[in-house]
């Protein structure tokens, strides 16, 4: 300790792993900082870019790191139901599908098995690009559970996913006599009553729904695992409050079993990235898209060219395929959004009079969006012009043409997500991104990038490097993160390292990992106390 009470929590031994980085002590770091010397750089004291900074940004990355590894331990430090794997009811589910598991589905699926086969709670993420099928994978994750006598939840982040997540479950469960419960926001009165009785007494072995799973009021009988569908829709604060909350609080009081917990992804993290914001969870890739399916091929328009779009819409349509339409706004305002869409749909409708056109927005009811969704998914509908509601999960796979207005105001993944609506069935499918002019070098690139690439992790790459940390994790999972003086972007060369160094600290210096973590997260510690 100096005479200023900072004491150095950074061993010598971390000079290997922090190779470089702790050519400064945390005093000098400092005293650099504050009143840096004559003849110093000072753009890269600007930048943040000065060895005395890194240093400083090194040790709270390393703090933030700790804080999730304690998080981890303390999670798997509960006891968790072992369960076995049913090979009976995991091949009677097989044996149903129409299809066989590529083997990079075979390969996550047996990773989740092996996790949900021991006594502690499994923590994983699931990386799988849109299309690449994560549903089945859940399933048999929740087939193993419920055939252990467990029950299995899975959350979905909108009505839309919820209800198709229940139709498939519906489907594939009926044969196997697994009851199906469903709960979201929008059951009420009686009928949530049902479906929370059949919760509380364990009748309902598989319940699906939205976040309103993971209210006071839901008391599970005996939860085995807790499925996070589309996770990167959720923050990182929120994560933690729903583990927070399948843990056993809304479980019946003889039961102290923690739950396993799956969370999946279709938003491909760069791995710098995922070291750090999921330092958690252990990490399974869905790296291989069912076979059959033919890349979507992308061309970027100018808005000029919209009579030509519309065109091509009728033809495709008239040919037996679907389309998507979808209107984006700057603004995040539902109202506006759902005129603009509105709009789009009547103008698209006088110049197409021969097709039946749906409208989906973000303030439809949700039984009114779903009556459109499966009207859709019927082939009732020949084009559906959307919102950004459309986004994520939704699967149809007749749909082969997907335009969006105004592209270049959307992100990479987003754009990704979108396009990843078409693509699904064994037709060629085309995407087609309208931008008006101007157009920023920024969107610009963005929309080259989706021409030249249908990679999800090389997108997520390109979008970390044009946006930054913050816009691919979501704001809020980065703004929860509140890092003071690091920068995942700027300092994303730093986090192998600092994974190193975080597991070397725990290994050889238990002692200094809770002042460090205090140091930089303070009172702050959501992640330690989760
Ligand atoms: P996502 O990973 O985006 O959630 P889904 O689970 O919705 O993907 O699967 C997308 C579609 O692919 C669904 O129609 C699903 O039935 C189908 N599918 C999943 N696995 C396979 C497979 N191995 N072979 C063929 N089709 C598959
Ligand atoms: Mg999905």
């Amino acid at each position: 300790m100096d005479k200023h009470g900072i004491k150095e929590l950074l061993p010598e031994t971390l000079k290997q792993p922090l190779d470089g980085l702790l050519s400064f002590s945390l005093i000098d770091a400092l005293k650099l900082i504050h009143s840096p010397p004559p003849g110093i750089e000072l753009h890269r004291l600007a930048t943040g870019e000065h060895p005395a900074q890194q240093r400083l940004a090194a040790e709270e990355l390393i703090a933030h790191n700790l804080s999730l590894l304690k998080m981890r331990d303390k999670v798997q430090s509960q006891p968790a139901p072992l369960l076995t794997i049913n090979k009976q009811a995991l091949s009677h589910f097989l044996d149903q599908l129409p299809f066989e598991l590529t083997s990079a589905q075979q390969k996550v699926s047996q990773e989740i098995a092996a996790d949900i086969n021991k006594p502690y709670p499994m923590l994983r993420l699931v990386q799988g690009d849109v299309g690449s099928g994560k549903t089945v994978v859940a399933a048999m994750a929740a087939i193993q559970a419920i055939a252990n006598g467990k029950q299995a939840a899975l959350m979905a982040p909108t009505e839309i996913l919820a209800e198709q997540h229940r139709i498939n479950f519906e489907q594939w469960f009926k044969t196997m006599d697994i009851s199906v419960a469903w709960l979201t926001g929008k059951v009420k009165g009686k009928a949530r009553e049902v479906q929370l009785g059949r919760i509380a007494d364990g009748s309902a072995q598989m319940v699906i729904g939205t976040h309103a799973l993971f209210q006071d009021s839901v008391e599970f009988n005996d939860l085995g695992i807790t499925i996070i569908d589309e996770q990167h829709r959720f923050g990182v604060h929120q994560r933690l409050a729903l583990r927070n909350k399948g843990f056993g609080d809304n479980q019946t009081a003889q039961n102290s079993l923690a739950p396993h917990q799956l969370i999946m992804t279709a938003t491909p993290i760069p791995r710098t990235l995922a070291m750090s914001a999921y330092a958690d969870l252990d990490c399974s890739i869905i790296d291989e898209l069912p076979p059959g399916r033919t890349p979507v091929e992308t061309a970027v328009l100018s808005n000029l060219r919209r009579n030509d779009i519309i065109e091509r819409v009728r033809a495709s349509c008239i040919e037996g395929r679907q389309a998507y339409w979808v209107c984006t706004l700057i603004e995040e305002s539902d109202v506006l959004e759902a005129q603009a869409a509105e709009v789009t749909a009547s103008e698209l409708q006088l110049m197409l009079p021969e097709l039946s056109i749906g409208l989906v927005h973000g303030r439809l009811k949700p039984r009114e969006k779903l009556e459109i969704m499966n009207a859709f998914k019927a082939g009732e509908i020949n084009l559906l012009v959307a919102t950004t509601v459309i986004e994520v999960g939704v699967d149809v796979p007749n749909a082969s043409l997907m335009i969006i207005e105004n592209a270049e105001r959307l992100g990479l993944s987003q754009l990704h997500q979108l396009r990843g609506r078409v693509g699904r069935g064994a037709t060629q499918s085309h995407c087609v991104l309208l931008y008006s002019s101007p157009i920023s070098a920024n969107g610009s690139a963005r929309l080259k990038t989706m021409r030249e690439t249908n990679d999800g992790f090389v997108i997520a790459e390109k979008d970390l490097e044009l946006r930054g940390p913050g816009e691919l994790l979501g704001t809020r999972q980065t703004g929860d993160m509140q890092l003071q003086i690091a920068d995942l972007q700027r300092d994303a060369h730093l986090l192998p390292q600092i994974k190193q160094a975080a597991e070397l600290l725990i290994k050889q210096y238990p002692q200094s990992v809770d002042p460090l973590i205090d140091r930089w997260l303070g009172n702050n510690q959501q992640y330690a106390q989760a």
